[in-house]
C-alpha cells in the first residue's frame, strides 16, 4: 500500500465509522475520529498480524483500552479482513456482538475492554509473559486521556518499568477532552511526559494525525533498552469533520440527516484532494 493509499484509507475509515454510527444512532463519534489515524497506521504498517492466522502465538498484540471508541476498531478490523464489513450493519442491535465496547466475540478483538483503566494492566501481563517466554512480539495499547487518571494505569506503569518491559507500547490518544469537559477542567494530568518519565518509561510525542510520523515512532522502538514505551499522540476530537472538531457534544453525538450528509461531503472532498 502506498503512502497516498494509506492517507485515502484514513478518510474511507472515517466515512465508514460515521456511516455505522449514523445508522445505529449510537456511538462514540468524537473519540473514534481522533484515534482512527492511529489505528490505520497500526493495522496497516505496524502490527505483525495475519487475519487468516489470528491466533498465531507470535503475533503482535493490540488491546484497545479506550474501548468506547470501538467503532474505529470495528471498521479497521473489517477493512483488514477479520470479518465481513456487512456484519457492521447490525451495530448496537439486539443480539449483535457488535456492541458499544470491544468483545472477544468479535473476531480480531484481543480483549474485552471499555471499563476504563483496564487495557494497560492487561498489556503489562501480556508483555511480561512474552519476556518470560523469550518471544519477540510487541504489545500495543491505546489509552484515552479521559481514562489516564485511573489508578490502575499508574500501578501498571510502575510494574512495567520494574520488569523492564521494553516490548510494551502505550499510545495516548491525547485529544485533551473527555465526556464532561476538557481534561484541564475535569482532572488535570499534566505534565504527562514528566510524570510518565518519572515512572521509568521512555516517552515520545507525535502528531496523532500524521501517518508517516506515527509509523516512524511506532516502528522504531524500543526507544530506550529496558524501558517501556509511551507515545503521546496529539490529536483532535472529531478530527476531519469541521463542525465536530474540538466540540464536546460530539463525544457521543450522532449527526442528524443533514449534518451526516455534510460530514460525508466533507470527507468526499478531502479524499478527492489527496
Ligand atoms: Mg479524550
Amino acid at each position: 500500500m502506498t503512502d497516498r493509499e494509506l492517507q485515502q484509507k484514513s478518510v474511507q475509515l472515517r466515512k465508514k465509522l460515521l456511516k455505522y454510527i449514523y445508522q445505529a444512532k449510537a456511538g462514540h463519534t468524537g473519540g473514534s475520529l481522533s484515534c482512527i489515524d492511529i489505528l490505520n497506521v497500526l493495522y496497516n504498517r505496524v502490527l505483525n498480524i495475519d487475519p487468516d492466522d489470528f491466533k498465531n502465538p507470535d503475533r503482535d498484540r493490540y488491546i484497545q483500552s479506550k474501548g468506547h471508541s470501538v467503532e474505529a476498531l470495528f471498521v479497521t478490523l473489517a477493512d483488514r479482513g477479520f470479518f465481513p464489513e456487512s456484519d457492521l450493519e447490525t451495530l448496537c442491535q439486539y443480539q449483535s456482538h457488535y456492541i458499544g465496547h470491544p468483545t472477544k466475540k468479535v473476531r480480531g478483538v484481543e480483549q474485552n475492554t471499555g471499563a476504563l483503566g483496564h487495557g494497560l494492566p492487561i498489556c503489562v501481563g501480556e508483555s511480561l509473559a512474552a519476556k518470560m517466554d523469550h518471544k519477540s512480539h510487541r504489545i500495543f495499547t491505546l489509552l484515552g486521556d479521559g481514562e489516564l487518571p485511573e489508578g490502575s494505569n499508574w500501578e501498571a506503569m510502575l510494574i512495567a518499568a520494574h520488569y523492564k518491559l521494553d516490548n510494551l507500547y502505550a499510545i495516548l490518544d491525547y485529544n485533551k477532552q473527555q465526556i464532561t469537559g476538557s481534561n484541564q477542567e475535569v482532572m488535570n494530568t499534566e505534565p504527562i511526559k514528566d510524570k510518565v518519565e518519572a515512572f521509568g518509561w521512555s516517552v515520545k510525542e507525535v502528531d496523532g494525525h500524521d501517518l508517516k510520523a506515527l509509523e516512524d515512532v511506532l516502528n522504531n522502538g524500543p526507544f530506550a533498552e529496558g524501558k517501556p514505551n509511551f507515545i503521546i499522540a496529539h490529536t483532535i476530537k472529531g478530527k476531519g469533520i469541521s463542525y465536530m472538531e474540538g466540540v464536546l457534544k460530539w463525544h457521543h453525538g450522532v449527526p442528524n440527516e443533514e449534518l451526516y450528509a455534510q460530514a460525508q461531503k466533507e470527507l468526499d472532498d478531502l479524499e478527492l484532494a489527496l
